[in-house]
């Protein structure tokens, strides 16, 4: 018996939002990993793995007895252009879980074709099921929202792709894995009932307060608009670029999901492109956040029928329908709104945290400068974004006695000491002391994050059914604020071999 109970959540919607089906069985499956921390939020221990049926069942092999599995349908924009019909192509949500932490969509990602696989076979490689497992789990140790990853089991059924490789399962858990193109699927269908019936869904269950609203499908744009400018907020901080920042890859929820072709700045550059598929470049690192805003306007059109439909003159003549219509766009503007703002004071928020200021009481504008000049130079020099930070919250406030490890990242060390010298100034105008100021830097700057190298190596080992590698760097990465001087290797530079990583969508 499992220590959850379950509900039908998502699929009590009913079946005009999936279809009910088995997963397909895998050959020879076993544990490559497991997060026991994961496990944790099911109410499991870090035994659970040895459980009777726990790797069948996370292979997609057995349908325990608390299981429905179903796919869902969805549609959505990729890289800018309406795609249609998508859905879980091969992702099937076996149950949602309730336990002490909150309801848990417990999803396989990879166990076989679904009715939306359209020319795909449904299955996930080990190299990409190893990324994504180890990136849910390091995201949510940095602290960013973030879908779960609790296994993978790896098969040796042969998977085509630029090359044969194998298969593999990852069971991911989140409150939900509704997405945006969720809510655009029914808004191109015209189907205004089914799309009402998701939107109060998500409000009832994980935004009650837009109910007290007047407005609550518009208090519910606004709440996915300020969660998503949060979010990008986090991820231009810790210097993560997502990749495929298409509609059907956001969640509803402002979590990051779906990771596939993601990565970590190593050295910094603004236009970082982490996708090799994405040859213009439309989810370059710096692009992330206007492309969320798009993606919002996305949203906000696929919900404009719920409140246009509420004033009632959706079917009246021209001219009302016209005036009906400009409201609608009207509201759905206000509801966007926000974003800028909220996204503006979240980055200078999570900016001033990793320089050790003080909050400025709204005076951000002040410390621009400073930023923007370090963004310049960071660019230009092309300076290890992780290592940057790290390095910068030793150093000293009175002089450059210990500027040596953050200054020896730079080429022009006199371009460092002249944006040191105004940081310096900075800080002595608020009169900290270094060593909280340090401490506090320690905390918000991690030292290991999941650097492409660093999951590559830990593929080519679990390529050899060596698996050890992947426990380690989860060992690592989930406490990525800690010293652990034994791991220091994790967060050197990137070596020289890294620079010939490639990484594309197929996964
Ligand atoms: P992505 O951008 O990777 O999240 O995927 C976009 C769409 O393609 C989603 O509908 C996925 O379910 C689907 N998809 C991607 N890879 C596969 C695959 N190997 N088999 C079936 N569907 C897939
Ligand atoms: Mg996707």
């Amino acid at each position: 018996m499992p220590p959850f109970v379950t509900a039908p959540g998502f699929a009590e919607l009913g079946s005009r939002f999936f279809t009910r089906l088995a997963p397909t069985p895998l050959p020879s499956p076993r544990l490559v990993s497991m997060s026991s921390a994961a496990a944790g939020l099911l109410g499991w221990d870090a035994h659970a793995a040895t459980q009777r049926n726990f790797i069948e069942t996370f292979a997609g092999n057995h349908v325990p007895g608390w299981a429905a599995p179903l796919a869902s349908v969805y549609s959505g924009h990729q890289f800018g252009v309406w795609a249609g019909q998508l859905g879980d192509g091969r992702a099937i949500r076996l149950a949602e879980a309730h336990t002490a932490t909150g309801p848990w969509e417990i999803q396989l990602k990879g166990a076989g074709m679904t009715p939306y696989s359209r020319m795909a076979d449904g299955r996930a490689v080990l190299r990409s099921s190893i990324r994504e497992y180890l990136c849910s789990e390091a995201m949510f140790a940095l602290g960013v929202p973030t879908s779960r990853a609790l296994c993978i089991v790896a098969s040796d059924a042969p998977v085509r792709r630029e090359t044969i490789e194998t298969a593999a399962v990852v069971t991911r858990l989140a409150p939900s894995f509704i997405r945006f193109g969720h809510f655009e699927h029914f808004a191109a269908r015209e189907d205004i009932g089914s799309l009402r019936q998701l939107a109060d869904f998500v409000i009832d269950r994980f935004m009650p307060e837009c109910r007290e609203d007047r407005q609550p499908y518009q208090a519910l744009l606004r709440e996915v608009s300020l969660r998503t400018a949060d979010l990008m907020a986090q991820w231009q901080a810790v210097g993560f670029c997502h990749g495929v920042m298409n509609t059907d890859n956001m969640s509803i929820l402002g979590l990051t999901i779906d990771y596939g072709p993601f990565g970590f700045l190593d050295a910094f550059d603004a236009n970082h492109i982490c996708n090799h598929s994405d040859t213009q470049g439309r989810y370059a690192y710096s692009q992330q956040p206007q492309v969320a805003f798009w993606n919002l306007h996305c949203l906000a059109q696929a919900l404009m029928p719920l409140w246009r439909e509420a004033d009632g003159k959706a079917d009246g003549e021209a001219e009302a329908g016209k005036a009906a219509t400009d409201a609608a766009v009207e509201a759905a503007r206000a509801a966007l709104d926000p974003f800028r703002a909220r996204y503006a004071g979240a980055f200078f928020q999570r900016y001033r945290d990793k320089l050790g200021l003080r909050p400025t009481g709204g005076r951000d504008e002040e410390d621009e400068p400073l930023l923007t000049d370090l963004f310049q130079l960071l660019h230009t020099q092309r300076v290890d974004y992780t290592l940057f930070w790290r390095n910068l919250a030793r150093i000293s406030s009175a002089d450059g006695s210990q500027d040596a490890p953050v200054r020896d990242l730079f080429m022009d060390r006199a371009a460092w000491d002249a944006w040191a010298g105004n940081y310096r100034a900075r800080l002595r105008a608020e009169d900290s002391s270094d060593a909280a100021r340090t401490a506090a830097m320690l905390a918000v700057n991690p030292k290991y994050v999941l650097r492409n190298h660093l999951a590559e190596t830990a593929i080519q080992r679990a390529r050899e059914n060596d698996y050890s590698e992947v426990d380690r760097l989860l060992a690592v990465l989930s406490h990525p604020f800690d010293e652990q001087p034994e791991a220091d290797a994790y967060a050197a530079l990137p070596p020289d071999w890294a620079a010939g990583l490639e990484v594309s969508c197929s996964s």
